[in-house]
């Protein structure tokens, strides 16, 4: 390549790189192309299936002619089945190709240039550069161990500028599984009753991932209604990750303008996915349960062994499928200056895929995700073992 190539990019993509995450996993693929052992304990993906009840309802659906475009907003079955199970009407959802396209819907539909969008990190990558694609500026508040890795209200209001046009919450949390009581959404909400200018998205896509409990943001603040955009789709719950089908329930004039933008990029989702996700919400919710318990399971036997490895500590998360350990006596014992450095090493000496914290806005930690097989996990957290015990270092 010349310097002279006509490309060029805009100026919002700037900072916008493909996603760490999606970057490890790449490393990890590449690794095993060359024939290395690689463990991945890195992608937000459950290895159960999707429930077969579920795929019969696609084949069923595509066999009987559901193959042609479906309205911007959802099928009508799905958006009534989504809106029942909310106590709410269809008019207030939106059915998108995956919760991440329900957000930047949101975003894409509200912000204009320089307004700012609240994130407590640790956060999922994705959210600031959404914000950024969208035009806004992400404010990124950190909220480490030591308070559970959640928002204070005295942080929150500090936070709020008359610029602010939403406070992004994620409960269960994605990457630390925190889960936010009733008392301390009610807290953040009587902060936002002096802001009205603030609207909220709570993205709750680890709902039936959670091991303690677990309060919507809709029950705990009814009065924020009229600016509450709840995220939740099929991806982690059902195993369907490439069905790719989430939604946004919040109210009528916020949905249609993000059926606006919807509209203009990808129309409605999937007709086959659709009866897909309807399947899976009208039929056994028992797999939920079943599930639950076995990533409830896999997270005691991940947090007690990362607990016992040297320079590692470790909560238990409440929710969702991943352990976010502190990592900065692990890294001095390796001589890694940062979490990103030790990520690498330890994909290199011990062909382990984990994601460092600083993706999720909060460094010295890494992010494991336990939705895999004991077999896996166990291999992960030998291999972590082997990099950081005394002495020599196997390859
Ligand atoms: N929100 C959070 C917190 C997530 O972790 C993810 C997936 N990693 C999503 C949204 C997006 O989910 P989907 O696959 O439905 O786009």
């Amino acid at each position: 390549m010349t310097g002279t190539s006509s490309f060029r990019r805009a100026e919002r993509m700037s900072g916008i790189e493909i996603s760490e995450i999606v970057q490890l996993s790449e490393a990890a693929a590449a690794l095993r192309a060359e024939g290395r052992d690689v463990v991945a304990l890195s992608t937000g993906e459950p290895d159960f299936p999707t429930p077969p009840h579920v795929i019969a309802a696609a084949h069923a659906a595509a066999a009987a002619g559901q193959t042609r475009y479906t309205p911007t907003l959802g099928t009508p079955a799905l958006r009534a089945a989504i809106a029942a199970a909310a106590g709410t009407v269809a008019g207030e959802v939106i059915v998108s190709t995956g919760a991440k396209q329900v957000l930047a819907n949101a975003m894409l539909a509200t912000l204009d240039p320089g307004d700012e969008v609240i994130m407590p990190a640790p956060c999922w990558t994705s959210y600031a550069d959404i914000v950024t694609l969208a035009g806004g500026r992400p404010v990124v508040l950190p909220c480490p161990a030591a308070q559970g890795f959640k928002l204070r209200p005295e942080e929150l209001a500090r936070a709020i500028t008359g610029r602010s046009r939403w406070l992004m919450l994620n409960s269960p949390s994605n990457p630390t599984g925190a889960i936010y009581s009733r008392e301390e959404l009610r807290a953040l909400a009587e902060v936002l009753a002096d802001h009205p200018q603030v609207m909220v998205l709570s993205d709750e896509i680890y709902r039936h991932l959670a091991f303690s409990p677990w309060t919507s943001m809709r029950e705990a603040a009814p009065e924020l209604t009229e600016r509450l955009l709840i995220v939740d789709g099929v991806s982690k719950a059902y195993s369907m990750t490439g069905w790719r089908i989430g939604w946004g329930i919040g109210p009528a004039p916020m949905i249609r303008a993000m059926g606006a933008v919807q509209g203009q990029v990808t129309s409605g989702a999937s007709s086959v996915s659709q009866a897909a996700a309807l399947a899976a919400l009208t039929g056994d919710q028992g797999l939920l349960d079943t599930r639950r318990a076995a990533l409830r399971a896999r997270r005691d036997r991940v947090v007690a062994a990362l607990n016992a490895l040297p320079g590692v500590t470790c909560a238990a998360p409440d929710g969702a499928f991943y352990a976010f350990p502190d990592i900065t006596g692990a890294m001095e014992r390796l001589g890694a200056e940062s979490d990103a450095a030790f990520c690498k090493l330890v994909l290199d000496r011990a062909g382990l895929a984990i994601v460092p914290g600083r993706a999720f806005g909060l460094p010295g930690h890494a992010r494991l995700s336990f939705a895999y097989s004991d077999a896996d996990l166990d291999a992960g957290l030998d291999r972590l073992s082997a990099v950081l015990a005394p002495g020599p270092v196997a390859a």
